[in-house]
């Protein structure tokens, strides 16, 4: 049943019938829980919350199911805009964004081109702008645009999944360019010829990149809610030493709360992903499919 929901969320969320339809009648069902609101304000005012618990965030402007050159020139602008409004509110965030609503599927070079853009803006402002992992099919081109983005700036990074068998040599690669990068178990929904299919395994593997990836020096954003992994990171990082500015927790808008709090009491460094826009369905999707015992909370709110 459980396996059954999961499937379902996750075909949901890429379907673009249904995202069209979510848009046009706002933000229900309970999205709120998970999805800052539809604006820049709703946004800023999100993040001055957490910022005055001392917890960082990263901004999201969500857009999903870009086909045309002029979509993700209006989606890249949406990242300025989210920039500009970051810096003028003097709060403490930095920037997600997805290179397919940037144009990946498009066309390489636009997508290029706007995240250039992007880093120009998120430079002057001595910001910081970090690459969400989507689906496989777009992993390797990911990867080789982080690798060229690199060349010229070191104030990009990118996420890597530990569901997926080839991360491990993705981090090696990675550690070539000391990659800053922010680590989690992975969202979608992947075939077992590229991806874990076991949770174990998952988690096993998960342990195993953020120790590769803190050993070898490199900075690390530990992003799950599993109370065992962080447990893992915090025995990782007093064993080795590992200095406080070399890594932090992330978490998501919305999930495990206390958890985030609890971090922040104990001295360490929590950074929360902050979703917001119009185009809130694929990511809500998402999150039900993590936990499909969400779906009570959706049902609950469905009577409100
Ligand atoms: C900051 C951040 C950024 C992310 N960026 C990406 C990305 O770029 N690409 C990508 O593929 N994935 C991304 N993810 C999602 C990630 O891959 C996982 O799907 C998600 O974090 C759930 O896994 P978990 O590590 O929390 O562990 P799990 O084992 O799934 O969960 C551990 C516990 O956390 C709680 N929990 C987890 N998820 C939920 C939920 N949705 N609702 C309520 N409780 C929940 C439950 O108590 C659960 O028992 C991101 C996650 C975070 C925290």
């Amino acid at each position: 049943m459980e396996a059954a929901l999961r499937s379902m969320f996750q075909s949901l969320a890429k379907n673009a019938s249904a995202n069209k339809l979510a848009k046009k009648y706002g933000l229900h069902f309970g999205a709120r829980r998970f999805v800052a609101g539809e604006t820049i304000a709703n946004a800023i005012e999100c993040v001055k919350a957490l910022n005055a618990k001392k917890i960082a965030a990263t901004l999201d402007h969500l857009g999903e199911f870009v086909f045309t050159e002029e979509e993700a020139k209006q989606s890249a602008d949406m990242c300025l805009l989210t920039l500009d409004h970051i810096y003028l509110a003097k709060v403490e965030s930095h920037l997600s964004v997805k290179l397919t609503s940037l144009g990946l599927d498009i066309n390489k070079e636009l997508c290029i081109d706007n995240m250039r853009a992007i880093l120009d803006r998120a430079k002057k402002y001595h910001n910081f702008v970090r690459i969400d992992m989507e689906d496989f099919l777009h992993c390797e081109a990911a990867i080789e645009i982080y690798e060229e983005l690199r060349q010229k700036y070191d104030n990009v990074g990118l996420v890597i999944q530990a569901y997926l068998y080839r991360t491990e040599e993705d981090m090696k690669r990675l550690h070539q360019i000391k990659a800053n990068l922010r680590l989690v178990k992975g969202a979608y929904k992947e075939s077992p010829n590229v991806a874990f299919p076991e949770k174990s395994d998952v988690d096993k593997n998960f342990c195993k990149i953020i120790k590769m990836h803190l050993l070898n020096e490199n900075y690390t954003a530990i992003a799950t809610h599993d109370e065992k992994i962080i447990d893992f990171a915090k025995d990782l990082v007093s064993e080795h030493h590992i200095a406080a500015d070399m890594f932090e927790f992330q978490m998501l808008y919305g999930i495990c709360v206390d958890l985030q709090n609890k971090l922040v009491d104990e001295g360490y460094k929590v950074r929360v992903y902050v979703p917001y826009g119009v185009d809130w369905f694929g990511y809500f999707m998402r999150r039900l499919a993590e936990r499909p015992a969400n779906i009570w909370f959706v049902v609950k709110n469905l009577f409100k």
